[in-house]
Order: structure tokens, then C-alpha cells, then sequence
């Protein structure tokens, strides 16, 4: 019999379990906690940091078993009780451990159990020693002597000021070690700012269809809207100016972007707008920058916050807006361990806090479309360009029986010489990184392999390794065939190193620019390739998906697309999708300045439908094909779909898990018309990093219906033995299905 006289807190912890633990109040203390407080508590042999997540009278567990909260790190929580319901509904909705959910949802130093750090900036500075140095000091360490001359030029500097002047923090460890340099804690000065004096420049005059959308967005209550706009239409222009209107309000802003988008220019677009202060959040933040920034948003201190996809859980002290751009990037969705989206947690985020959510993207993804057809998102137009610029023209090359140069037809290279001697810029789009994606012997068919995976290696010819792009896994490239040690070893296919190459041969002339992962791997790599391109001379730009995103490059005039077939005929039904999101975004990027731009899409199936559409009637035709095909599938937006995937070192053992979970969610929600399962089934790629893996795909027309199956299945799968040897995880709302 419970005794029900006795509050008991329910606790999360980190633990792969679905569940939270009881614990008695802390001994000497007569406090309430409410949910979200952090507490120390004893797990097992450990002492952790957990969450109080609710709290009840009496527990099932016998009183005099439960331990104490051990320490209490918050008397009072840290987020509001509105945004602590957003986090149990995400560890909720994506079935994730809310342990981990929870601990995904606060910075890092703070789920370690340490306050919330002053916000004083740490700087470095010289000791009395280092100051005593005479100049010629430190010769022979050449980067030593480079920081302490820094340091005499400006007295303090960040680590962050120190590593933007290439100096690496061991060189600031070992100046530290001698004793010559000392670090210390200087208040930021506190900007003085004022809504009278909010704007640092005078915004731009609207157009019209800009203004009906600023004027259309209610600043009051719940509601999402989707500005869909092509590229350069004009949207960032109207993210400021709601966001002015917000501040007017006393209230914040929080922006989300992709991660490839947060560059330099994206924050100096915002903060040459605004003279209030910014907070930024965003992968490449130490754990202390990423606490001052958080915390500088929850106290409301930045009135503007902008973040990558784990920003959605950042707390604001006085919601006004949320806004997603490019709200169908797939970097929303996080695709390991907890596999929430950003953009579908911020739709539960406005409405539970009430406020607007603006979604804005050139090429909306299907759901939202879906969404804002049937009513439930208003949705705002900005149809032309904002500026003078027209649309591109758009032109098919079948390759079918062609004579290709390493991937470029003839027409293309005529093209392609044409708009170079007007000292035009061409971008060439391909997304596949590398030199060449297949390695074989033409004696006896040899392909190099990883051995982690069953995936191809690809060959890197700048560092002279193959390399595979699914694991880590690299090794030299052999000077014979490793079977039959015929030296005839040949690459088929080609990746932007390739191409960089060959344009080099077809155009001598011309600047080559090469943008990927590799080529952009170095600081400033990418930015250094931007301002080359932006002084506006000829050049070549060829690089993957990175060139695609949010760019303004004036001057080009071509965009090709030199193989646009990879997104026709995969076995993930989004690839069409995201076939069609990419190509748009990157015949974008054509004459978006004085002169008028066209794109060239290369194809085997220049007859197929989806790129007759694509080219002739754009991506709203194309987007809406896809829905109708979609509707009669019965797949997501007009259903809902979860994937349980699992994996294992023997092949069986994951597919015996999933045999028996399909087992166990049958009986929880039996098959029938409206909800299918299939599988489990081995993906497209079996075998990745040694493991193999396996899935099983639920689809239902009812979301209630498979959550409620979900939540109960997850329980029993922890319970289950014969997930000893396979790991396993749930995926709501799959973005990748091969
Ligand atoms: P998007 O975010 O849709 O790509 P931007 O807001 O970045 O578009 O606008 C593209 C370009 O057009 C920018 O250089 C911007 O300064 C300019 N622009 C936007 N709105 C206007 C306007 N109302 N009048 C003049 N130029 C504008
Ligand atoms: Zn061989
Ligand atoms: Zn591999």
C-alpha cells in the first residue's frame, strides 16, 4: 500500500530508459521543486544529474528504499513551465529516453550539473613576467612570439580573437605554462541600447507583396505561416522587419537556420540591422560560449536569438516569434540518437507558448504544402525577386548515346565557353565529393570496397586515398590490382575533384573554384571563395550542395546541373523531393544580379515527368505532382510513418529483433487497411561500420492511434532479452528511408 503522505519527486536521468525514477525530498530541506529544477541524485553506484519532472504522493516502491535527492543545483527551474512541457512532449512524441531528451535540451555545462557561467568573457593577457619580456623574446618559437606581440598590441583578447589569428590553443597553453600569459574574467559591457534607437540602418522599402506579408503576420497568439518565396524574393528583408515590429513589442525573436547558412554574413545581416544585442548559437561554440549565449537569451538580455537546429529549445524570457528558414533543410531533422525535428517541435513550440511561427523556404517541403493547402498555415507569397533580376531559362541535355568528357557534353562546353567570354561566371553543380566514386580493375572487375560497409571507396586524389563517405574507413590507393595484380586499375564516375580537374584542361584560362567538404575544410576556405566570386571576375565554380544554400553570387549567369538522375529512382520515396528542393535551390543561383540567367540540366531522362515539370512549370507544379502521388500511395503528409531500425554484428540478430517487435505491434495495433507495416528489411546499404542493420516501417492514418502503439511497444522492447545484442532506436517522422 503506497503511503500517499509523502511527496515523492519523479526524476529523469540519463539513462536509455523510458522512464523516470522516485526520490525522497533532500534531507534538510522543507523546498518545493517544480518540474525542471536540475538535482543531484545517486543512480545505481553513481551520482548524476537529473531533472525533476513531476512530482506525486507516495510511490509505488516501498518509502524506505527511495533515496534522497542527494543536492538541489535549481530551487527554482530554469525554463518556464511552458517550454519544460515542450521538452517531456518532444522525448514524448519522438519516443526518445527522457532522460537524453532532457539532457538534449540544456547546454552541455548545465546537464553536467555547473551554474549558469557569468557572462564575463574569459580573456587572455600578459602576466607581470610576460610583460617584463623585452621583444626580441621567443625567438625560436616563432608562434609563441606571434601571441605575446599580439597581446602587447591589444592588451586582451578572447580565445576565440586569439584562434581567428590562426594561433592554435596550444600555443596559448604554452605561453600559459611559462607563466608568461594569464587569463581573466572582464565584464561585457552592457549594450545600451534602445527601442527608440533599434535600428543601427534604415531597413529597406518594401514591396508590396512584402508589406502584405509583414502587415499579415498577428504578432498575438498562435498561429504558423509559410513565406514561400524563390530565392532572393526578398525574405530575409521580411524576418527583419517582423523582428523590428516584435522588439517594438518588448518581445524576442528567436531565428533558426541551417548550419551551413550561419556564416559571417548571415549574423552580419542581423546585427548591422539591429543595435541590440544577438545571441548565437551554433555547433562550433565552446560549452561556456554556448551557456552565455542560452542564458543571454532566457533572460531576455538578447532580444534576438539565432541558432541551429538544437536552438528550438533555447528559453526566451518574452516569446514574440519564431521563425524557421529554409524550413525544408534536412539538417532540421536530427538523425541519430534523438530524432527530433526542429521545425515540427517549433510548430508545438509557438502553439504552447503562443505565439506566431513563420516558416519560409523557396521549395517548401511536402508536409508543409500539405499543411498550408488544407488551411491549417496561412501562406504569404513573395513571387518575383525582389530586386531587378528575372527568373532563368532552363534547357535539357539528354545524354542518352552522347559522347561525354568526363560528364560534359559538347552542348554543355559550348555553353559553358560561351557565357565565359563575356567574362560571365558559370556555377557546375554535382553532388558527389572526390575524384572518382568507383575504383576497378579493367583486367578482372576488382572494385575497392570498404570493409566496414557494403559501399563503394572513393577515390580522393588530392590526398591520394580512398575514402569511404558512410564510415570513417580510409586506406591507400594500390598500384595493382589486390586480386589479380594487373596494374590496368581505371575510375569510373566522377566527383567534383574530377571535374575540377577536367575543367582546368577545357578552360585554361579560367579560375576553377572547387566548394565541397574537402576543398572548404580549412578556416576561411570557404569565405576566401566567396570574396574571389563576389569581385565578380570570370570564373568556374564547381562544388555539391554547399554551393546551393544561400548565396548571392551576382554575376553568375549559368548554372549546370550535370547529372540530375540520382533523385529519380532511389527506394527512398523523399528522394524526389529533395531531388526537386535542390536542383531549385540551385538554379537559383542564376542571374540573380543585372543579367539574365539560365540553367542546364543534364539527364538521361530529360522525358521524365518530374524534370519536364520541374524545368517547365517550377517547383510548385513539381510539388504538387509529388503530393498527388503521394496521396494515392498513402504516404506522409496523408499518412503517418514510424521506423523502428536495428542493428547488430550478426546478421540474424537484428532481424530476429524486429521480427519480434513487428510481433508485439501487431498485437498492439493489429494490420489493416490504415496501417501497414513492412519489414523488417535490410536498407539499401546492409552493412554500415561493421554492423548490419535491419528496419521495419509502420504507416498509419492515424497518428494517435500509432503513438499511443509506439509508447507501449517501447516499453515492452526495453524489457525484452533479445535486444542484448542489437541496438535499436525509433524514428517518428523518418527524413531518411534507404
Ligand atoms: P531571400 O531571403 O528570399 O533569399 P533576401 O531578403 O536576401 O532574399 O533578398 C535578396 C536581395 O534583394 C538582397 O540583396 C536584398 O538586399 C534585396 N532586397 C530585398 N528586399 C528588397 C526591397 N524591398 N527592395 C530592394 N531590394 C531588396
Ligand atoms: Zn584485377
Ligand atoms: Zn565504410
Amino acid at each position: 500500500m503506497p503511503d500517499k503522505r509523502i511527496t515523492v519527486y519523479q526524476v529523469a536521468v540519463p539513462s536509455p530508459l523510458r522512464r523516470v525514477f522516485d526520490y525522497l525530498p533532500a534531507s534538510h530541506s522543507d523546498q518545493s521543486l517544480r518540474p525542471g529544477c536540475r538535482v543531484r541524485v545517486s543512480f545505481g553506484k553513481r551520482q548524476v544529474v537529473g531533472i525533476v519532472v513531476a512530482t506525486k504522493n507516495g510511490s509505488d516502491i516501498p518509502l524506505g528504499k527511495l533515496k534522497p535527492i542527494a543536492e538541489i543545483l535549481d530551487p527554482i527551474p530554469l525554463v518556464s513551465a511552458a517550454l519544460f512541457d515542450l521538452y517531456l512532449w518532444s522525448a514524448n512524441y519522438y519516443q526518445h529516453p527522457i532522460g537524453d531528451a532532457l539532457a538534449n535540451s540544456f547546454p552541455t555545462l548545465l546537464r553536467k550539473g555547473k551554474p549558469i557561467p557569468g557572462d564575463a568573457q574569459l580573456k587572455w593577457r600578459l602576466s607581470t613576467l610576460g610583460l617584463g619580456l623585452p621583444d626580441q623574446a621567443l625567438k625560436r618559437a616563432p608562434r609563441q612570439q606571434q601571441l605575446l606581440h599580439l597581446l602587447q598590441q591589444y592588451d586582451a583578447l578572447t580565445a576565440e580573437e586569439i584562434k581567428g589569428q590562426g594561433l592554435s590553443p596550444a600555443i596559448v597553453r604554452q605561453l600559459e605554462n611559462k607563466g608568461l600569459i594569464e587569463s581573466f574574467e572582464q565584464p561585457r559591457a552592457e549594450s545600451h541600447w534602445q527601442t527608440g534607437d533599434l535600428l543601427a540602418e534604415q531597413p529597406l522599402s518594401l514591396n508590396k507583396e512584402q508589406q502584405q506579408a509583414v502587415d499579415g503576420i498577428r504578432t498575438t497568439g498562435f498561429c504558423t505561416y509559410l513565406l514561400q518565396g524563390a530565392t532572393g524574393s526578398g525574405k530575409t528583408e521580411v524576418y527583419l522587419q517582423l523582428i523590428e515590429k516584435i522588439i517594438r513589442q518588448n518581445k524576442q525573436a528567436l531565428v533558426l537556420i541551417p548550419e551551413i547558412n550561419l556564416t559571417p554574413q548571415t549574423l552580419q545581416r542581423f546585427r548591422s540591422r539591429f543595435t541590440c544585442p544577438v545571441a548565437v548559437l551554433h555547433s562550433g561554440l565552446s560549452d561556456r560560449e554556448r551557456a552565455i549565449a542560452w542564458n543571454r537569451a532566457r533572460t531576455g538580455q538578447a532580444p534576438i536569438v539565432l541558432g541551429t537546429r538544437s536552438g528550438i529549445f533555447t528559453p526566451l524570457k518574452n516569446p514574440g516569434v519564431l521563425i524557421v528558414d529554409e524550413e525544408h533543410d534536412s539538417s532540421y531533422k536530427q538523425q541519430d540518437g534523438f530524432h527530433y525535428s526542429a521545425r515540427d517541435v517549433a510548430v508545438m513550440r509557438a502553439k504552447m507558448e503562443a505565439i506566431p511561427l513563420l516558416l519560409g523556404s523557396a521549395t517548401p517541403a511536402l508536409e508543409t504544402l500539405h499543411n498550408s493547402n488544407s488551411g491549417r498555415y496561412t501562406r504569404l507569397s513573395l513571387s518575383g525577386r525582389a530586386g531587378i533580376s528575372r527568373p532563368p531559362e532552363w534547357q535539357l541535355v539528354n545524354l542518352r548515346d552522347k559522347n561525354l568528357n568526363a560528364g560534359f557534353s559538347a552542348e554543355l562546353i559550348d555553353a559553358m565557353a560561351d557565357e565565359l567570354r563575356q567574362n560571365h561566371q558559370v556555377l557546375v553543380f554535382l553532388n558527389r565529393r572526390g575524384y572518382s566514386p568507383t575504383f576497378s580493375c579493367h583486367s578482372c572487375g576488382w572494385i575497392a570496397s570498404c570493409h566496414r560497409c557494403e559501399a563503394r571507396l572513393t577515390l580522393h586524389l588530392s590526398i591520394n586515398r580512398l575514402l569511404c563517405h558512410h564510415c570513417e574507413h580510409q586506406e591507400m590507393v594500390p598500384a595493382a590490382c589486390p586480386d589479380c595484380r594487373s596494374g590496368k586499375l581505371q575510375c569510373l564516375g566522377q566527383g567534383t575533384e574530377r571535374s575540377e580537374a577536367i575543367l582546368e584542361a577545357l578552360f585554361p584560362e579560367t579560375t576553377i573554384l572547387r566548394v565541397d567538404r574537402d576543398s572548404t575544410r580549412k578556416k576561411n576556405a570557404m569565405k576566401a571563395v566567396f570574396d574571389r566570386v563576389n569581385r565578380g571576375e570570370k570564373c568556374i565554380l564547381i562544388g555539391t550542395q554547399m554551393l546551393a544554400k544561400g548565396h548571392h553570387f551576382p554575376n553568375v549567369t549559368l548554372v549546370v546541373i550535370l547529372d540530375a538522375d540520382g533523385g529519380l529512382f532511389s527506394a527512398d520515396y523523399r528522394a524526389p523531393e529533395r531531388m526537386g528542393q535542390l536542383i531549385t535551390q540551385v538554379a537559383g543561383r542564376a542571374g540573380r544580379g543585372t543579367k539574365p540567367g539560365r540553367v542546364i540540366l543534364q539527364s538521361h531522362h530529360c522525358d521524365h515527368p518530374l524534370i519536364q515539370i520541374i524545368s517547365q512549370q517550377g517547383y510548385g507544379a513539381f510539388a504538387d505532382k509529388l503530393l498527388q502521388e503521394r496521396e494515392l500511395a498513402e504516404l506522409p503528409p496523408f499518412s503517418f510513418m514510424a521506423m523502428l531500425r536495428a542493428e547488430s554484428h550478426q546478421r540474424q540478430d537484428a532481424e530476429i529483433f524486429l521480427r519480434k517487435a513487428r510481433q508485439a505491434a501487431e498485437k498492439l495495433l493489429p494490420p489493416s487497411p490504415s496501417c501497414r507495416y513492412l519489414g523488417p528489411l535490410p536498407p539499401a546499404m546492409e552493412r554500415r561500420s561493421g554492423l548490419f542493420r535491419q528496419q521495419l516501417t509502420i504507416t498509419c492514418n492515424h497518428r494517435l492511434q500509432l503513438q499511443k502503439m509506439l509508447s507501449a511497444l517501447s516499453q515492452e522492447l526495453e524489457k525484452s532479452t533479445g535486444g542484448r545484442n542489437v541496438r535499436w532506436s525509433i524514428d517518428v517522422d523518418p527524413q531518411e528511408m534507404a
